[in-house]
């Protein structure tokens, strides 16, 4: 009954759990605009089911969960959820990632339940481009829930943007600007090619190497942190006499996968060892058998690869297993 270690010595302290591959936007980078066909919601993971994974993950040193989706606010009570979540012995952090559309609402209720933080997604600070990338939804709104996630005391208050070449790269100061102002965390990622490594990923995939060059245009002062609350594959930096930070997650200029300490859940019910590659694990047929789930999530390590190979994606190179079909949106990021 040992930590969840792998073969290459990583030790797994990390899940994240998707509750569903629904959502109210449709981001350039993660879902076409039409025709998305999502699991049905009698097929979704229930929240006792999700819990009973968990129960099992927490027994074996899992401490830290991250919820996410699609959308994970379209899921209806997932206060509840959180709340029984938090009275798993063992699980001592609970986050989400959101696109912030439905937060402000929710926001206390989530806190209440035992939610510690949030990570809210925002590639852009205008609403015009905003209609671009996400496609739906108002840019209002999001700004809404972060003041809302400020309110409520979620800490630290991390924002997610993915670069795109030509679409968003000359927002990095502005970013970077109100990183310095506000006492929020912005974290900036890399394009990913999950789902589609496509001409129009080659064409927007940006190096986040961009984003030092834009600091020191700017003569920002910024030194290298590691204290940032759950970081996991993120390059921090403290900006010297600013209020807030910033990150970088760089899974291909800058590969993480030394550091990966994390597992999956798909909304649909399977363990997935890696992001990128197709393996997966049916938890459905572990259910009601504590021997069979830690079957399994011992299984799914055997089966971790050592790194990702998106590099070799962009580089055209030989990869050595083959890369998931499923789209962010239904891994979860
Ligand atoms: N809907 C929520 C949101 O957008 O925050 C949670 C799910 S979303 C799949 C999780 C994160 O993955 C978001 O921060 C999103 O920006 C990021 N993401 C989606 N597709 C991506 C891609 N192709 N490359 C890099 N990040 C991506
Ligand atoms: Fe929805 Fe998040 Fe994907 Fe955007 S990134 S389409 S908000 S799941």
């Amino acid at each position: 009954m040992g930590p969840l270690m792998d073969r290459f010595g990583r030790e797994h302290n990390y899940l994240r759990i998707s509750v569903t591959d629904r959502c109210n936007l449709r981001c350039v980078y993660c879902m076409p605009e039409e025709g998305v066909e999502f699991t049905d919601t009698s097929n979704l993971l229930s929240f006792e089911q999700i819990t009973e994974v968990v129960q099992s993950a927490a027994r074996f040193g899992v401490t830290k969960l991250r919820i996410t989706g699609g959308e994970p606010l379209v899921r209806k009570n997932l206060d509840q959820l959180i709340r029984m979540l938090a009275s798993i012995p063992g699980i001592s952090d609970i986050s989400m990632t959101t696109n912030g559309i439905l937060l402000a609402p929710q926001a206390e209720a989530l806190r209440d339940a035992g939610l510690n933080r949030v990570n809210i997604s925002l590639d852009t600070l205008s609403s015009a481009r905003f209609k671009f990338i996400a496609r739906r939804g108002e840019l209002r709104r999001v700004l809404e829930g972060i003041e809302a996630a400020g309110r409520v005391g979620f800490d630290p208050i991390k924002l997610n943007c993915v670069l795109l070449r030509g679409v968003n790269e000359d927002e990095i100061g502005d970013f970077l600007q109100m990183a310095y102002e506000q006492p929020l965390h912005v974290r900036f990622i890399e394009y990913m090619p999950i789902g589609h490594a496509d001409d129009n990923w080659r064409k927007q995939y940006l190096p986040l190497t961009r984003v030092l060059e834009i600091a020191d245009e700017r003569g920002m002062s910024y030194r290298s942190r590691d204290d940032v609350s759950g970081s996991g594959p993120s390059d921090n930096y403290e900006i010297i006499g600013g209020r807030g930070s910033f990150g970088l997650i760089h899974p291909i200029s800058d590969e993480f996968c030394k550091r990966c300490n994390r597992l999956r859940l798909t909304a649909d019910g399977y363990l997935k060892p890696c992001l990128y590659w197709m393996e997966e694990l049916n938890v459905r047929q572990a259910l009601g058998s504590e021997d069979a789930m830690e079957a399994l999530l011992r299984k799914a390590l055997d089966l971790k690869p050592e790194s990702h190979e998106m590099a070799a994606t962009l580089a055209g190179g030989t990869l050595s297993h083959v890369p998931t079909e499923r789209r962010m949106s239904q891994i979860g990021g």
